[in-house]
């Protein structure tokens, strides 16, 4: 009776994060109106929510492909998913602009406006209170937890687009939260925005679930339809690697239902970057050094960049 019950709310709330042309099971019936997400039950436990929650026979059948594989776009098989620059702004009628003669002898040269061209929903992926997500610890007590690692890399390009000028959106600033992943989307997906969005979720991998562990590497997942989503993550995948030179673990997806919760939800184009494993003891060691994490950082920002500039 318990799992009816269950079962009844999984398929109530399953279809509240909608307008996207991912699969979706058909919802029992609709609400009124969108209760606050504060209130929503906890997230479906049959979708993972980051790489370490797979398992093995799920990991078997991921799909592999290298991040210099060109994607070829065709936007009519995946509308939802193909995001069109907004119209320029420039238009022929526009006046000539008179630029007065200047007359300060030390003029300050403001650095060329950034043009806007998307809108970065940047994720940091758990709260304080999810469970799990921690390294063993180390001889001398340390520990790494996922939320702050998330958070830290999160604050330090979000410090980068606000100087530049780049759109974002901090999806989740608060910390004291648990898996919240229904909000999340919810949040993503509720935003209003002039700009085309991007959701970008950042975390640290993880395998095993106790003591130090080999693998070791960075990773980028994107929604298995989504040759837009292939695309993103092709662009940061390349520039996490010439940043750090770590271990290659390349792109990967599902083609399977059992997607990561916020790559399946999300009603916009969105990848997921797994930024080294905080099991491997040295990999964990690294990612704890604030010139590491500012590494990471700044190969989330030149990905930014690059599609700001070239469109996706
Ligand atoms: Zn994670």
């Amino acid at each position: 009776m318990l799992e009816k019950i269950l079962e009844f709310f999984r398929n109530l709330f399953s279809g509240l994060t909608g307008g996207s042309s991912k699969p979706k099971p058909t919802p029992v019936t609709e609400p009124t109106k969108p209760k606050p997400e504060d209130t929503l039950p906890p997230a479906e436990p049959t979708f993972p929510q980051d790489a370490p929650e797979l398992d093995r026979d799920t990991a078997s059948t991921v799909v592999v492909v290298s991040e210099d594989e060109p994607v070829v776009l065709q936007p009519g098989d995946d509308p939802a998913e193909v995001i069109t620059p907004p119209p320029s702004t420039e238009t022929a009628e526009e006046p000539p602009v008179v630029v007065e003669p200047e007359v300060d002898p030390d003029p300050v040269i403001e650095p060329p406006k950034h043009k806007q061209r998307y809108m970065w929903c940047l994720d940091n992926g758990h709260g304080k209170k999810t469970a799990g997500k921690r390294s063993p610890k180390f001889e001398d007590g340390k520990q790494f937890f996922e939320y702050e690692f998330n958070r830290d890399i999160v604050k330090r390009i979000i410090n980068q687009l606000e100087v530049i000028g780049v759109e974002y959106f901090n999806v989740v600033p608060e910390v004291d939260i648990d898996n919240f992943l229904e909000g999340r989307v919810g949040r993503a997906n509720r935003l209003e925005s002039d700009l085309p969005k991007i959701f970008l979720s950042i975390h640290a991998n993880a395998f095993g679930r106790s003591g130090w562990e080999p693998p070791s590497g960075i990773e980028t997942w994107y929604f298995h339809t989504s040759r837009t989503g292939r695309a993103i993550a092709g662009v940061f995948q390349k520039h996490l690697m010439s940043k750090l030179n770590w271990n290659n673990r390349k792109l990967k997806s599902f083609p399977g239902k059992r997607q990561f919760y916020v790559l399946r939800n999300t009603s916009m184009p969105a990848v997921l970057t797994e930024n080294g494993f905080y099991t491997n003891k040295e990999e964990c060691r690294l990612l704890m050094k604030d010139s590491i994490r500012q590494k990471i950082a700044d190969a989330h920002v030149e990905a930014i960049l690059e599609i700001e500039k070239n469109g996706i």
